[in-house]
């Protein structure tokens, strides 16, 4: 018999979260703030009237809500004494760490969950998605397996802040990433080059320099910043001044990569020109 569950918030990635856990037979509660969009699950799943019925009624109580703030509203009042709340609500490490203190004071074991997937690769094997989670290693343990259902379960430590801090970094770098990709394509606006054909182009070059993201791992735990560096950061600033030219050459803000020539050259002005990347990662750092 598979672990029965309540699911609060029956958004987009509720909904498809509830019909992952219908699909895999487990035993569900459902409560929604707006009635309306548990009608889906009619017959299928035990929709209540109230988010304090839905609690009530078993154990394992998973929070899939817009943000922090509806998680307040939502469960004020609502006796949260043994249970195991799984929060997949996204929020900051800082909303995390308070939401874990405030499950604590009323009794109840508490995961964060920061979903690194879209609705449609819920529930669907192999989609690529998955969810991190971060605090009571005891709820992880005993609910992994229910947890990892509408997508792979990964644990990155007891800190209930972790999960948000994994997601928001991933996040960040997929931001650079746009970024990147956005001044590419204003590059080649204007002149006769198929952007489709360009896209696939740059999509295979930043798979091919995916790796970079692992060696500047390496480099910042061995803390080795200068052994066998390939594209060394002076090299890479005497570069600097072609991309800012073809920039304004072909009408092209600067604006996305300044920043990053900016710290580039600083580190190489300081001394550092020896270095690659990961030398950069502390110079960011601010206080
Ligand atoms: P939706 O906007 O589709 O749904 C929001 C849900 O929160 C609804 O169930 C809504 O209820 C409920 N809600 C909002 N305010 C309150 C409140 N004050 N009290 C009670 N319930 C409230 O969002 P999603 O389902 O897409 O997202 C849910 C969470 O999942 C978010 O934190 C989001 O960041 C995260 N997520 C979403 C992804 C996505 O691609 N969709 C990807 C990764 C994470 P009602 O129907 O009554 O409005």
């Amino acid at each position: 018999t598979k672990t029965p569950l309540t699911l609060l918030g029956l958004g987009a990635m509720g909904a498809a979260l509830a019909e992952s856990w219908l699909a895999d037979d487990h035993p569900l509660t459902a409560w929604n703030r707006t009635p309306a969009r548990a009608e889906a699950l009619a017959g299928r799943a035990a929709v209540t009237g109230t988010a304090a019925e839905a609690v009530a009624a078993n154990r394992l109580v998973v929070l899939c809500l817009l943000d922090d703030a509806s998680i307040t509203e939502a469960l004020d009042g609502v006796d949260l004494t043994g249970k195991d709340v799984v929060n997949l609500t996204t929020g900051t490490p800082a909303e995390a760490r308070a939401r874990a203190g405030w499950a604590r004071e009323r009794g109840a074991r508490y995961l964060d969950g920061g979903i690194m997937a879209v609705p449609p690769m819920i529930g669907v094997p192999d989609s690529g998605g998955y969810v991190f989670y971060s605090g009571s290693p005891d709820l992880f343990e005993e609910h992994g397996s229910t947890l990892a259902v509408p997508a792979g379960a990964r644990y990155v430590g007891e800190d209930a802040g972790f999960a948000a801090l994994h997601d928001l970094g991933l996040l960040s770098a997929m931001y650079g990433m746009f970024a990147g990709v956005t001044h590419a394509f204003a590059l080649i606006r204007g002149e006769d080059v198929s952007p489709a054909a360009f896209g696939v182009l740059l999509a295979e070059w930043l798979t091919a320099m995916g790796g970079h993201a692992v060696e500047t791992g390496k480099r910042l735990e061995s803390g080795d910043h200068t052994t066998g560096v390939v594209s060394n950061l002076a090299m890479q600033a005497a570069g600097i001044p072609a991309f800012l030219d073809t920039a304004e050459a072909q009408g092209v803000s600067p604006e996305l990569l300044a920043p990053f020539f900016s710290l580039v050259r600083r580190h190489v002005a300081e001394g550092h020109g020896d270095e690659d990347g990961a030398g950069l990662v502390d110079r960011l750092r601010v206080g």
